[in-house]
């Protein structure tokens, strides 16, 4: 069942579009299933309607002549109550309808199972038999998991369904679009360029070749470098190996020289596809044919086809780096988009970032967000190797895509953009104004940053600090760790353009989702493990050069603050105090200018949280990040898009933490900030208003909303509106109470950009 599943689904994810798809489908049921018809129905949402796209084994004479209301028939029962149904003679069923385009009196049996994605019935997946006879347990069993398997590539071939092909579904253009979630504000329109690995097949797109005979001499130098390759390792294999073992290698050989894999790939370049493009689509073909096999030794050559293709990719893709092609405005794809990337990226104006997976949350995301770049993420349903060189619209704030847009989708995405051009304008008259509320409350605004050339548009917001630079950030830009006096040049330079502002430097914060590529770590639950200060505490040549480079670059300016993050007990404040103690010491002794900075730490782990009060003492000042916090109490995996929707700062327990922390920074006296990405969510900020935070730290975008937020409302109602939310069970209901106090207070152009 298992294997059949498996070639099944692999032989889908290959379609070419979604007839090809759902053919592929109901071909496959009928001859595992051996019944007589095998049938789909779509969701038209439009009109509320299943429509049978396609059924074998009866006659449907024109695609999209059967049409069922939701809940009408058998059909539209599994639909509304998205269950199977299982009958032994389904018009003894009281939902049972007669459909006057199908002859089905022949069959008696019935077996629907939904479609579902996202809890969204896409569709029904039907069987039916001549014989009266309920389907057994492990049909039932088969049935839906494929459907459950399958949802994914079906919705993504319908969203790629042109207009014309879409009629029969009736569905408009602008319901087609691939659906993530939201990463960074903003509309970008472009060309898709996809971001792919060598390493991974799928990965590789189609690609327009410039010149086909060199694109074939490409192609047979690549064969010939990996062929030397084979007989290399055959030949240093044949002293360790018995001879039945490295006759593995001649296996490689005899289908590397095969004309199917090199006819195959320099027929498709004469198509007009790149080498790389050829290659991925002979192999995957190969691989599929392997895998279909009966015989399992013949089967477990896909495997090896699997290596050649990868050794094929990589010599042609040696001397390439993906990253090089990028271009000012090019919206970038990639299977996960990565804050090293982004920061690599950093001197490009990218249009707009989309990846496949991450969520909101990913440092990718919070980095284009510092960027101003708009981004979607978790797009899962993308396949990235068709999507190269495609016009595409990534519209950040409702999190989806749009590929080969209609005129009518453009359109609406131009307005759109006016709009946003229009209210930056209006909110750029803020920019030296006081963050202060109707009420005269003032509240700090600082940004978080990283970039260095974020720095210049940082001072021009009109910030009054930075309130988180995120250094690993430079440090991913880089191929080896940045030494003392790199890291002094870069942070007297941040230091020196917002002196007498404050900067917090944040220490280094690797691990998780942020790797370094020349510090590769491998875990199996990267967000619990090795991470923040657990790794500089490990390293402390590395924390050491570090605070030493932060001291000498603030020697004559003084606005150095420092931030511990991850911090998960009081041996690990009292360890960090310890080292820069001991750096102080030492640069003290060379150099008379160097003064202690305010030291921080991170309140993100819920462990934190309650020994807040003996942290509070140990240190000047305290910063809640919100982004991990969330992902711990919560246990939600900010990376993981299909979890998204239940990652909200503003769930009750959440907000009961925060409360906790600014209590305790309140009853020691010592400043409290957010540097969360909830700092920059206009429904928050009226929260944490009422709780009375000291100040806010959030990407430069968003400062100016911010500032119209707490300019638009008064302390005394945000601590109204807080005593509500507190009482309120879940993240829903106060998200809705809060959308509708900006509302009511005028801001309801932020609600659509804001959450
Ligand atoms: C946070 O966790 O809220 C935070 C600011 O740190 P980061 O997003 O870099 O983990
Ligand atoms: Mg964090």
């Amino acid at each position: 069942m298992l294997e059949t599943l498996q070639r099944l689904t692999q032989e889908a994810n290959a379609a070419q579009d979604l007839d090809d798809l759902l053919q592929i489908i109901v071909g496959g049921v009928q001859s595992v299933l051996s019944v007589e018809v095998a049938s789909i129905y779509l969701s038209d949402f439009e009109q509320e309607q299943l429509v049978m796209m396609i059924t074998r084994g009866m006659e449907l004479r024109i695609p999209g002549a059967v049409r069922l209301n939701m809940g009408e028939g058998l059909v539209g029962l599994i639909a509304q109550r998205a269950e199977p149904v299982n009958l032994a003679e389904a018009k003894n069923h009281k939902q049972f309808v007669r459909v006057a385009e199908l002859n089905e009196e022949a069959y008696h049996s019935f077996l629907g199972v939904p479609i579902i994605q996202q809890r969204k019935v896409l569709g029904v997946l039907v069987v039916q038999r001549k014989r009266v006879c309920r389907f057994d347990d492990e049909q039932v069993a088969f049935l839906v998991t494929l459907a459950g398997q399958l949802a994914g590539s079906i919705a993504h071939a319908e969203a790629l369904m042109s207009v014309s092909e879409s009629r029969s579904l009736n569905r408009p253009a602008h319901e087609r679009y691939l659906l993530g979630v939201p990463g960074s504000q903003g509309i970008g329109i472009g060309t898709a360029l996809v971001l792919y690995s060598p390493m991974r097949l799928q990965s590789i797109p189609d690609r327009q070749c410039k010149n086909i005979n060199e694109e074939i001499d490409r192609l047979k130098q690549a064969v010939t470098i990996v062929q030397k390759e084979m007989h290399s390792l055959k030949d240093r294999m044949r002293q360790l190996l018995p001879k039945e073992d490295y006759a593995l290698f001649d296996a490689y050989l005899l289908m590397l020289n095969s004309d199917t894999l090199i006819n195959g790939a320099i027929r498709e370049i004469r198509d007009g596809n790149w080498a790389e493009g050829a290659v991925r689509r002979v192999v995957l073909k190969q691989i599929r044919r392997f895998e279909e096999m009966g015989d399992s030794y013949l089967r477990e050559r896909a495997e090896d086809m699997r290596e050649i293709g990868r050794r094929l990719l990589m010599t042609l893709q040696e001397k390439a780096d993906p990253l090089d092609q990028v271009t000012d405005g090019a919206v970038i794809l990639g299977e996960e988009i990565s804050a090293a990337q982004l920061a690599q990226l950093s001197p490009i104006k990218l249009g707009g970032i989309v990846s496949v997976r991450g969520s909101q949350s990913s440092h990718a995301a919070i980095l284009a967000r510092a960027m101003g770049i708009p981004a979607v993420m978790g797009v899962a349903d993308l396949e990235l190797s068709r999507a190269d060189g495609c016009k595409i619209i990534a519209d950040g704030y409702q999190g989806r895509i749009y590929v080969e847009p209609s005129s009518v989708v453009q359109q609406e995405y131009d307005r759109l953009l006016d709009e946003q051009l229009e209210l930056n304008q209006e909110l750029h008259a803020l920019r030296d104004l006081d963050a202060e509320t109707v009420d005269g409350a003032r509240v700090s605004l600082y940004v978080n940053t990283g970039l260095l050339a974020d720095i210049g548009p940082s001072v021009e917001s009109g910030a009054e600090g930075i309130g988180l630079y995120r250094t690993e950030v430079p440090f991913m830009a880089r191929d080896h760790f940045p030494g003392e006096e790199e890291q002094t040049r870069i942070y007297r330079h941040v230091l020196e353009s917002f002196h007498p502002r404050p900067v917090t430097l944040r220490t280094l914060d690797i691990g998780g989702d942020k790797s370094l590529p020349y510090f590769p770590i491998h875990e199996e639950n990267p967000f619990l493990g090795w991470r923040g200060i657990r790794i500089t505490l490990d390293h402390p040549e590395i924390f050491l050069t570090q605070i030493r480079a932060a001291m000498r670059a603030n020697s004559g300016l003084g606005n150095l603050r420092v931030m511990l993050p991850m911090i998960t007990e009081l041996d690990e404040v009292q360890a960090a105090l310890n080292l820069i103690d001991q750096a102080f010491e030492e640069l003290d002794e060379e150099d008379d200018d160097i003064t202690w900075p305010d030291i921080g730490v991170m309140i993100e782990v819920p462990s934190a949280v309650y020994q807040v009060e003996q942290i509070v003492t140990r240190v000047d000042f305290l910063s809640i990040g919100t982004n991990d916090l969330t992902q711990y109490m919560l246990a939600v995996d900010r990376n993981n898009p299909r979890v998204a929707k239940l990652y909200d700062s503003l769930h009750p327990s959440v907000l009961q933490a925060i409360m906790q922390v600014v209590n305790a920074g309140r009853l020691y006296n010592r400043p409290v900030s957010i540097c969360g990405e909830m700092a920059g969510d206009p429904a928050a900020v009226v929260l944490l208003l009422g709780m009375g935070i000291d100040s806010l730290s959030m990407s430069t975008t968003q400062l100016p909303q911010v500032k119209w937020v707490i300019r638009s409302f008064t302390r005394r109602h945000a601590k109204e509106l807080l005593t509500r939310a507190l009482s309120m069970e879940n993240a829903r209901s106060i998200r809705d109470e809060l959308n509708q106090a900006l509302i009511e207070a005028g801001l309801g152009r932020l609600i659509r950009v804001g959450n």
